[in-house]
Formats: structure tokens, sequence, C-alpha cells
């Protein structure tokens, strides 16, 4: 059936909407989720940079202090104990001076004489050592900053609280750690030994260029979501309020699509709506005096579709009106090469509804098919069905007169269904009653329906009507209604309704 109310099932449909409304939401979620990411990227490389700028800064101050002493290593730790306490107050982040000698620290800003071997191959590229604490401060860790030259070497020590109070305050949103070959600081301040943690978002490891030190940035565990709900949540709103437009887009153009009166109307637009005729015959010589014409949809995935299953919904769109102007075109074009071979006056019916009979375009419409034969070798027959009464007015009026001063015809059909009454008849200049095929089906089988029948007959003679019978399928039933003065039979009998084209070339062939 190519057409439903329901296209898709309820189900499939409401499965788009919610579709079409969360994809742009997922989206755009996943576009912020990744916006966020970077973000946080970036802050964790900024923040490694920038602590190891700090880093750098108070390295170069240790680092001078040693450069200046380092000449003074050799010389007896009393002579030189105020040059190393000097450098203490004098720099800032220094903690403590010491000289060595021959891998012997030998002379300390803090302790003066000393004695205790210091083996260079734990310093990190013989220069930089983070150590847990000393004797003096076992819980601080510190970073010594050693500088040799053949026998002489100069310590400089900084002070663990400086660095950890760096990797606090610049890393206040972001993880940070110092490292310093196999050892680590925390931003608590605490000392490690071993690899050091890995941070699970955004994680950014910065070597120093000009110390061996490198800085570690990086956020816990679902930061990207905590940072996503800190600052998005305007964009949130928003792409809501998209997936929800988004969704509701998706429903209407769901809907519309599936509409018969789109399908139809596309259906119309490719011509797959075809005239089918099927004979008219004279009662008494059974010779074809005429044709019906019946609509059919060619459609691409359905076939052939039959009048009964979608000219319900074309009446209902008004969709029939452009539909029947379509078929009466077809039939012209097809029929007019022949109207010069017919010897008497060819019946042309074409089935109108309701609708059709609001304005005045049938007029015209009527008079464009007729236009297309040769003047009196047709006569157009509109089939008003009697189950749906026109409802007479001033245009009804006026439409009715004018399609009888064209020499249009009016035939009722489905006689006996409905309830025409006499006024109704006589006001739109009935010319034929086409007694319907319910009633014709009961001849020889139910007595009653055939005295209704008989009383159809004879108030259609009374009323001096020619008549029609459809649905003729029996020789029986084509004797009763010859017999009973029937002018004309239409059925299975004697045609069933075939392609235009097929008809008007076994008419050739005649
Ligand atoms: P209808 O105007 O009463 O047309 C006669 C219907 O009876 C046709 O069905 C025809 O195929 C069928 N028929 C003809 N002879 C026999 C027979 O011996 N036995 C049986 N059982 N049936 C027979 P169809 O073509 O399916 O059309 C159904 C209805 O659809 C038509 O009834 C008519 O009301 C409507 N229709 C068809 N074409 C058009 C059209 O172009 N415009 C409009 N408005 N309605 C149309
Ligand atoms: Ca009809
Ligand atoms: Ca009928």
């Amino acid at each position: 059936m190519p057409l439903k109310t329901n296209a898709h099932p309820r189900g499939i449909r409401l499965a788009v909407t919610l579709l079409s409304g969360l994809l742009p939401i997922l989206l755009g979620f996943v576009i912020l989720y990744m916006q966020a990411e970077r973000v946080l990227r970036l802050s964790s490389q900024q923040t490694a940079e920038e602590a190891t700028r700090q880093f750098e800064l108070m390295l170069d101050n240790t680092a001078q202090a040693a450069r200046e002493l380092l000449p003074l290593a050799g010389q007896s730790c009393i002579d030189v104990n105020l040059a190393l306490r000097e450098q203490v107050t004098r720099r800032p982040f220094v903690r403590s001076t010491n000289l060595l000698w021959d891998d012997t620290l030998y002379c300390s800003s803090l302790f003066g004489d000393y004695h205790e071997k210091m083996a260079s191959g734990d310093y990190a590229n013989g220069q930089l050592l983070l150590i847990k604490g000393n004797p003096v401060t076992p819980d601080t860790a510190f970073l010594v900053y050693r500088l040799s030259d053949g026998k002489r070497g100069a310590m400089s020590t900084l002070d663990g609280y400086h660095l950890s109070n760096i990797l606090r305050l610049i890393g206040r949103q972001t993880l940070l750690l110092l490292q310093v070959g196999p050892h680590w600081l925390s931003a608590d301040g605490s000392f490690h030994e071993g690899d050091p943690p890995e941070f699970p978002v955004a994680q950014n490891t910065l070597a120093s260029s000009r110390y061996p030190f490198s800085v570690t940035a990086g956020f816990p565990e679902g930061e990207v979501w905590r940072y996503m709900s800190s600052e998005y949540p305007p964009l949130f709103s928003l792409l809501l309020f998209f997936g929800v437009i988004a969704g509701f887009i998706g429903h209407v153009i769901q809907k519309r699509s599936s509409s018969p009166t789109l399908e139809m109307q596309r259906a119309l637009d490719a011509a797959e709506f075809v005239p089918y005729f099927q004979p008219v015959v004279h009662a008494l010589s059974k010779k074809c005096t005429g044709v019906e014409v019946l609509m059919r949809w060619n459609h691409p995935k359905e076939g052939l579709v039959s009048a009964d299953l979608f000219i319900p919904f074309a009446e209902h769109s008004g969709l029939i009106v452009p539909m029947t102007r379509s078929i009466m075109q077809q039939t012209a074009r097809l029929l007019a090469r022949k109207s010069a071979s017919f010897d008497e006056p060819f019946h042309v019916g074409i089935n109108i509804t309701a609708n059709h009979c609001q304005d005045l375009a049938l007029v015209e419409d009527c008079r464009q098919f007729l236009a297309a034969f040769a003047p009196g070798s047709i006569h157009l027959v509109l089939e008003l069905t009697e189950r749906k009464l026109i409802e007479p007015s001033a245009i009804t009026h006026q439409l009715f007169e004018q399609l009888h001063e064209l020499g249009v015809m009016i035939a009722i059909d489905d006689f006996g269904t409905g309830h025409s009454s006499l006024g109704y008849l006589r006001q739109f200049n009935v010319d034929f009653l086409k007694i319907d095929q319910s009633f014709v089906a009961m001849i020889g089988i139910d007595t009653l329906s055939s005295h209704i029948l008989e009383s159809i007959i004879e108030l259609a003679a009374k009323l001096d009507l020619a008549m029609v019978a459809e649905g003729v399928e029996t020789q029986e039933q084509s004797d009763y209604l010859t017999a009973h003065n029937v002018n004309y039979l239409q059925g299975y009998l004697f045609g069933r309704p075939i392609p235009a084209a097929d008809f008007i070339n076994a008419l050739s062939d005649d």
C-alpha cells in the first residue's frame, strides 16, 4: 500500500526524532570535550613553562654563588668562611655554600670546618642533586648545585621550601612536580625517589635547556569533566536548545515526508497517475459506445495501485482536482487521434468528486478536453457519485449551467446507494443513472434486491433518464438488464479496465 498515514512505525519515527535531536547535542558535546582537553593541555604546558622559568631563575642565583666561590676552593676554611656566609646572605634562595677539594667537602657556611666525601657521580650532569634533608633540617628537601674545576669544587644549596612554594603557587589548579635525576619533589614539599606518577589528564613534561632538571605538569582524573561543568553550563544550555530545535525539525520533516499528500504530489509531478479505460456497451447491440476512464497509480515500487486505495486521500487533500485534470489531458491526447473514426459520438465517462465542484475550474478543464476532439465526435460524461452529494450553492448552479452549455453530460454514479432526491437530479440536469454494481450482483440471487433494482429501473424510465448498469459479470445479468430496458452495460463480461493506450490499439484492430 503506497499510502499510510504513518509511513514508518511510530517507534522508528520516535527514534529518528530522538536521534536528530541527540546527534547535534552529542556532536556539540564531543566538540566541547575536545575544546576542554585543548584548554587543559595548553594550561598544563604554560604552567610547566612558567615553573621551569622560575626554577632557572633561582638556580641562576645559586649558580652565581658557586661560581664566585670556586676560585677560593683550596684555601683554609677560616680564611674563606666569611666569603661563604656572605654569599648566603647576599643571594636570595641560597641556603648554604660549601667548598670542596678533591671531592671532599672541607668547609661549610653552616658548620665551618667539615669533612665529608662527596662523589660527583650522584649528581645529574655532575651538577644538580635533590637531597631529602640534612641533619639540620631532616624534613626539608633541598637542591644542591655543584661546580667543579680540577680538584676545586664549590656547592651552593637551594632550600626545598622555595621550590615547593613555586610548585604550589604556579600550579594552583595543576599538579606539578620537579624532577632531578632519579629524585623528585612534589608540591607538598616531600622528597621522592623512583619513577614519578603519571598525571592522567594533559600531562606535560618540560626539560630545562639550561640545568639538568625537568618539570611535569598535569591534572587529576576527571579534570576534563570538572572543567566542563564549571566553564560550559551556558554552552550546554545552548546545545540543549539546538538539540530540541533539531529534534523538532526532524519530527516535522518526517511528518511531511510521510504525509500522503506529499507522496501524491510527488507522484503527480512524476506523471504516475494514468488513465485506464473500461468499455461501456450498448445493451441491445453489445457494441462499444464509450469508455469509463478509471484512474490507476503506476507506483514505482508498489506497482499498479487501484483507485480505491488512493482516491480518498486525493479527495481529502484536494489533489484530486489536478490529478483529474492530468487524467483528462492524457485521455484527450490518446483518444483525439481516433475521434475522426467514430461514426457516433463516443462516450467518455470521467469520475468527478464533490470537491471538484467547488469552483469553476472544472468548466475550463472540460472546455480544453472537448477542444482536443473533432466537434461532435465525443460526449463527455461527468460521473458524480451518489454516495457524496454535492451541496447546492450559487457556484454549483453556475458550474452546471456552464457545463451544460458546453454540452457536457452528467451521470449519477453508484445510483441506489445514496439518497439523491428528484430535486437533486433535476438541479444537475442529469443525463444518465449508473446503477450500482451491488444491485447488479444480486440478479438471480436475492429477490429483494431484484425488486429494488426493478424500482430503480422504473424510476429512471419515468424520469426519462438513460441507464448504465455497472459490474455486469455474467450472461444472466446481461440478459436480465437488457430485458429490463437498461440502455448500456459495463462490466468484466464486456471488458476489464485496461491501459488507455492498449484500449485504443484494440480499437484500431477492429
Ligand atoms: P466507480 O466509479 O464505481 O468505478 C467502477 C469500479 O468498478 C471500478 O473500480 C471498476 O474497475 C470496477 N468494475 C468494473 N466492472 C466490474 C465488474 O464487472 N465487477 C467488479 N467487481 N468490479 C468492476 P476501480 O477502478 O477500482 O475504481 C474504484 C472507484 O474509484 C471508482 O468507482 C470511482 O469511484 C473511483 N475512481 C476511479 N477513478 C477515478 C477518477 O479518475 N477520479 C475519481 N474522482 N474517482 C475515481
Ligand atoms: Ca464511475
Ligand atoms: Ca460506480
